[in-house]
This record gives structure tokens, C-alpha cells and sequence, in this order.
């Protein structure tokens, strides 16, 4: 399912060169975005980078003030909220705490004047699919946060909306409810083919349930890609700073050819060598972006730095159960420079690692991205 590497394939909503300003402020800044049908979409960024505002003006709650927002083809501008396509679940959820599940659930579907079979009906699909069957009579305070979570779920599809907008949704959650329910949003996503746009600022989340991420910055879509893409190649410092755990080394570039890239990272005393050609200049200064599970760690300490290899010391390691992340300090470093250096992961060496144990790091050429 990959209709946005079809540049034939017709987007189910369109944000095209879109601007939201509030006075002089500008939340969202000239951005384009495709989004297909069925596709599980997220809008990633820190607090105020626009995400929220984004959805907002999909639904029709705020207006652009440029640009224009498509849905199945058609101009949303002037269409009210309740005649477009979608649907928005808030992170509130705003439940109506005087009725029962069933009637939150039929709410928006008595207004639409549907008839009271019909409604029998579709209640109790969608309390099916939320896995709400034995609380269709309870009040709101009655449940958990987790059903309540399921009841504003249940309501927001409903009248089952081709987009299904999800502002936070999970917010609430502690951890474990959390990541049972994004399988569940999944689930039901996959039997309801609906296309699901979902607003966070968890990037696990986003990364767990979508097909692919936008990651917003500033009112600007820094990359939008799938999450592997995403996590492999970040195409910013940015990007591979707020996804994941991730050394960033400063270097200069010392060489390149059509075999790759050679870099000077003096800062941690060794030369790297990477695969990938880049458009930067020799002489440049880059970020050469790696995950620390692309880092070896090894017991000993090499004699001679040499390329894409450097000696360390294990000065903190983190342990995460599954995995232990080891800070090593690089060469000779002072205090002051020990937090450029070489995070890992690693499971592989013949008896644990402890903190000052003399150790090597090493990578192979296709390790990390160049970054300008
Ligand atoms: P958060 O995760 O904190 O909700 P967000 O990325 O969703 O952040 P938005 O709600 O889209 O951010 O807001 C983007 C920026 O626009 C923020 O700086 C916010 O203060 C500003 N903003 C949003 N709505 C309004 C408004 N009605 N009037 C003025 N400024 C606004």
C-alpha cells in the first residue's frame, strides 16, 4: 500500500501552498501536502509547530488565510465543518456526560435524521468494533479513560466519515493503555479502510500507527515520508534529532567520489568514510547523523584511531531492558567534549560492558546520513 510513490495516484485531500496566519504570526507557512485514501496519516512536531492548526483548517474550523484544502477533489473553501467529508475527535473527547454510550455513539446520527433501525444497527457495529459491547448502557463517568477513549472513537465513526481526524488522541493514556490502543486504532482502521489523520507529538506513536509522517517544524513540513524512511534517512539535522536516539558528529568533508564520502571528525579523532554521495562541497562542513545501534562496541581499545574506528572509554550506559545504550567518551576528550561522542547499543560482547572499561567503536560505510 504505497499509492504515494504513484505519481498518477489521484490525493484524497490536498493542502495546496497553504498559509494560516494569526495576526502577524504565521502558524502555517506555504505548505503542500498529499494524502491519500486509506492512507493512516500523522502530523508530527513539538508543541506550536502548527499540527493542530493543520487539522483545524481540515476540518473546517479555521480558514487559511492562502492557499487552498481539497478533499476528494472538491474546494473545501466555505464548506461548514458538518458538510465536510470528516470527522474530528478531540482530545477531550467531549462526551455528553448525561448520556448513556449508546446515545453518545447515535448522537450524530439521530441529527442526521437516520432512521432508528438503521441507528440500532450502526450502534451496535460500532460498539463491536470499539470492543464497547457490554458498556452500551453506561454513562461516561462510569468507564475508564481507556473506554471513554473508545466511546469518543465509537462516536467520531459513527457516520462513519471518509477522514477520521484525530487530534491527540491518546494523550490521556498512561503507557501501556496507550500502546494497546494505537494497535487497536490500526485494527480498525484496516477494517474500516477509512483514511485517518492523527496529530501528535509522540513520535513513537506517530511511528507505531502510521503509514507514513509528516514532521512538522515552525508551520513547515520538514520531511514527509514513511516512518523507516524517516528514522534511516532523516533529511535534516532536525528530523534526525527529533526521531529517535541518534549520534550527530560534526565533520568536514575531506573528499568525495561517486564510491562516497570521506570526512574529518576531529572532534572525535578519526576519519569517516560513508557510502553516500553527496551534493556538498570539499571543505564543507556537514553532520554525519548515526544511530547508536549502527555503532559496534567492542572490549579494548584500538592502538591507532583509524577510519570509521576510534578508541573510547564507556562512561555511562543506560539500560533499557532490551536494550543498554553505553555514552562512550571518545580519545582524550576534556570534560567539555565528551557529549559529542558515540552512543550504542549492543548485546554482543563477551562478558558486560562497564562503565571505564577501555572499549573500540566501529562503523561500516553505509552507517549513517550526511546531513548539511
Ligand atoms: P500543540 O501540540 O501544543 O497543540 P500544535 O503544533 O498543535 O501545538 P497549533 O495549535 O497548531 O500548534 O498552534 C501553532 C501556533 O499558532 C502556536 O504558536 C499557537 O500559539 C498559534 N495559534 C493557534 N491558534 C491560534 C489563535 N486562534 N490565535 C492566535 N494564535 C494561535
Amino acid at each position: 500500500f504505497t499509492p504515494w510513490e504513484d505519481s498518477t495516484a489521484t490525493p484524497f485531500i490536498e493542502f495546496q501552498n497553504v498559509t494560516k496566519r494569526f495576526g502577524d504570526f504565521t502558524a502555517v507557512d506555504n505548505l503542500s501536502l498529499k494524502i491519500y485514501e486509506r492512507e493512516f496519516f500523522a502530523l508530527l512536531g513539538g508543541s506550536g509547530c502548527g499540527k493542530t492548526t493543520m487539522m483545524r483548517m481540515l476540518a473546517g474550523f479555521e480558514t487559511p488565510t492562502e492557499g487552498s484544502i481539497l478533499i476528494d477533489g472538491q474546494d473545501m473553501h466555505g464548506v461548514p465543518p458538518y458538510k465536510r467529508p470528516a470527522n474530528m475527535m478531540f482530545q477531550s473527547y467531549a462526551l455528553f456526560p448525561h448520556m448513556s454510550v449508546e446515545a453518545n455513539i447515535a448522537f450524530g446520527l439521530k441529527q442526521d435524521r437516520m432512521s432508528k433501525a438503521d441507528i440500532a444497527a450502526r450502534v451496535t457495529e460500532m460498539l463491536r468494533l470499539t470492543k464497547l459491547e457490554a458498556f452500551g448502557k453506561r454513562k461516561p463517568h462510569q468507564l475508564s479513560g481507556g473506554q471513554r477513549q473508545r466511546v469518543a472513537l465509537a462516536r467520531a465513526l459513527a457516520k462513519k466519515p471518509k477522514v477520521l481526524l484525530l487530534d491527540e488522541p491518546l494523550g490521556a493514556l498512561d503507557r501501556k493503555l496507550r500502546e494497546e490502543t494505537q494497535f487497536e486504532l490500526m485494527n480498525i482502521q484496516e477494517e474500516l479502510k477509512t483514511t485517518f489523520l492523527i496529530v501528535t507529538h509522540d513520535q513513537e506513536e506517530a511511528m507505531t500507527v502510521a503509514d507514513r509522517i509528516a514532521v512538522m517544524d515552525a508551520g513547515k513540513i520538514m520531511q514527509c515520508a514513511t516512518p523507516s524512511e524517516i528514522y534511516e534517512t532523516p533529511n535534516s539535522k532536525f528530523v534526525a534529532d527529533f526521531i529517535g536516539d541518534i549520534n550527530l558528529i560534526e565533520a568536514r568533508v575531506v573528499s568525495k567520489s561517486e564510491d562516497g564520502t570521506i570526512m574529518d571528525a576531529p572532534r572525535i579523532g578519526c576519519r569517516i568514510d560513508s557510502s553516500q554521495t553527496t551534493t556538498v562541497s570539499v571543505g564543507d562542513t556537514v553532520w554525519y547523523a548515526m544511530r547508536p545501534e549502527k555503532v559496534r562496541i567492542e572490549l579494548g581499545e584500538t592502538e591507532t584511531p583509524e577510519i570509521n574506528q576510534v578508541g573510547a572509554e564507556v562512561w555511562d550506559i543506560a539500560y533499557l531492558g532490551d536494550v543498554s545504550i553505553f555514552h562512550s567518551r571518545v580519545g582524550e576528550a576534556e570534560e567539555t567534549s565528551l557529549r559529542s561522542t558515540i552512543a550504542n547499543v549492543t548485546r554482543l560482547v563477551e562478558r558486560p560492558l562497564t562503565w571505564e572499561d577501555r572499549v573500540t567503536l566501529s562503523w561500516g560505510r553505509d552507517a549513517g546520513v550526511i546531513l548539511s
